[in-house]
C-alpha cells in the first residue's frame, strides 16, 4: 500500500489541502478532511494509510515524559518519547528497529538490529506523539534523532524524513530545531553536510582515546577519532552550528580525570558543546554509571579548560524511556 505521509496521493491544490491537514491540523483519519470530495475521500481510505502504525501504547512517566511503543504493519516495533520541557515540547524519535552498531553501554546496541524504518515511519512518531498529547504537529518544537538506531546508517530514509520536517507546507520546523545524534560514521557525517539540511549535529564519542573508545563502541575499531573529528569538522564549516559532543559517564572507563583533560585538548578549536550524560541503567548492562560527585569532578575539569559543559539528568527513567534504555520493553 502507498504510504501517505510518503508521496501525497493528489494532484495539485487538493494536495496542499492534504498536507494542511496532515501537517498542521494533524488529522489521522481522510474522513476529517471534510473539504475534500467525497469520492476522493473515499478514494484515499481505500487506497492510502495515513497512519504508519497498527498500534500505539503509551507509558507515561512520573516526570511528565511519556515512552511511546509502536507496532508497524508488518509487526516490527520501534519507540518514540515525548519530553514536554516548559518551553519546548520535543519528540525522540528512532530511525531502526534496534541498532546494528552494538554499544556495550545500550539497551537498544543489545538487542541487535532488526530493520530500518521507511522515512514515513520515522517522520509519523512525530505525527502520532503530536496526536496523543492533542497537540497540532506544529507545536512540536523540538525533535532529536536520538531514539532506536544509527541515523547515519539509514541515511536515505532519515533525510527524506528530515526534508518533510523542514518543508514548509509540512511540519515547517527549523533545521536548529532538529537534532541528530550520531555514533560517528565519518561519510554521514561529511554527505549531511555537503547536502545541507543544516540541522544540529550531537556526536556519541565517549572518550577521547582510541583505546577505551573501543571497549565499549565496535564501529570505534572501523573508524578512528580522528577521522571522525575531521568529519565533525567538516561539518561545523559547511553549518557553522556548533556541534554537541554527548559523553555517557561510565564509572571506571572514561570517567578518569587524565580523560577528561584529553577530551578538552581533543575538543581544542572546536565550537563545540559537551553534554555529559549520567548512564541510565538497563537490565543486565555491563556497565555502571559514574557518581555524581565523579560527574561534577569531570565537569569542573573541562570547564576549567574552556569548555562549555551541561550535565543532561535523563528524563522517562522509571519508564524506560532514557537514552539508551529503548529496548521494546514494555513500561
Ligand atoms: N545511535 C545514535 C543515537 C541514539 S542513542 C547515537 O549513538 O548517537 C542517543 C544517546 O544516548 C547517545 O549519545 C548514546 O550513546 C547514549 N546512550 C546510549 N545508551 C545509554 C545509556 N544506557 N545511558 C546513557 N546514555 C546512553
Ligand atoms: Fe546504536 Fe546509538 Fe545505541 Fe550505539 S548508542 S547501539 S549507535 S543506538
Amino acid at each position: 500500500m502507498p504510504e501517505p505521509p510518503g508521496e501525497l496521493p493528489a494532484r495539485g491544490y487538493r494536495n496542499g489541502q492534504i498536507a494542511s491537514w496532515l501537517y498542521k491540523k494533524g488529522a489521522r483519519e481522510w474522513s476529517e478532511m471534510t473539504d475534500l470530495p467525497r469520492r476522493l475521500r473515499e478514494e484515499l481510505e481505500r487506497e492510502w494509510r495515513i497512519s504508519e502504525f497498527a498500534l500505539v501504547q503509551a507509558f507515561p512517566s512520573s516526570d511528565g515524559s511519556v515512552k511511546y511503543l509502536f507496532t508497524l504493519h508488518d509487526g516490527s516495533r520501534t519507540e518514540a518519547v515525548y519530553l514536554p520541557y516548559a518551553d519546548r515540547k520535543t519528540v525522540c524519535i528512532s530511525s531502526q528497529v534496534g541498532c546494528p552498531a552494538g554499544c556495550v553501554f545500550c539497551a537498544t546496541g543489545r538487542m541487535g538490529f532488526g530493520r530500518n524504518l521507511t522515512g514515513p515511519e520515522i517522520l509519523d512518531q512525530v505525527l502520532a506523539v503530536a496526536h496523543h498529547q492533542g497537540l497540532a504537529p506544529r507545536e512540536i518544537r523540538n525533535v532529536v534523532l536520538m531514539g532506536m538506531g544509527e541515523p547515519l546508517l539509514n541515511y536515505q530514509n532519515v533525510a527524506w524524513a528530515v526534508r518533510r520536517m523542514l518543508n514548509k507546507n509540512a511540519l515547517a520546523m527549523s533545521p536548529r530545531r532538529l537534532t541528530l545524534s550520531t555514533v560517528g560514521i565519518p561519510r554521514g557525517i561529511r554527505r549531511l553536510a555537503e547536502e545541507g539540511p543544516g540541522v544540529k549535529l550531537a556526536l556519541s564519542l565517549h572518550a577521547p582515546d582510541d583505546e577505551t573508545r573501543r571497549r565499549i563502541i565496535p564501529t570505534a575499531h572501523r573508524y578512528a577519532i580522528a577521522e571522525i573529528m575531521d568529519a565533525v569538522r567538516a561539518y561545523f564549516d559547511q553549518t557553522k552550528r556548533r556541534v554537541t559532543i554527548e559523553y555517557t559517564m561510565l564509572r571506571g572507563v572514561n570517567d578518569h580525570d587524565w580523560q577528561a583533560r584529553e577530551l578538552a585538548t581533543l575538543l581544542r578549536g572546536l565550537v563545540a558543546h559537551v553534554n555529559l550524560i549520567p548512564f541510565n541503567p538497563w537490565e543486565g548492562a555491563p556497565v555502571t554509571g559514574s557518581g555524581k560527585k565523579r560527574i561534577r569532578r569531570f565537569a569542573a575539569l573541562l570547564e576549567e579548560a574552556g569548555l562549555p559543559v551541561t550535565v543532561r539528568w535523563s528524563r522517562g527513567v522509571d519508564v524506560g524511556a532514557a537514552c539508551g534504555q529503548l529496548a521494546l520493553k514494555e513500561g
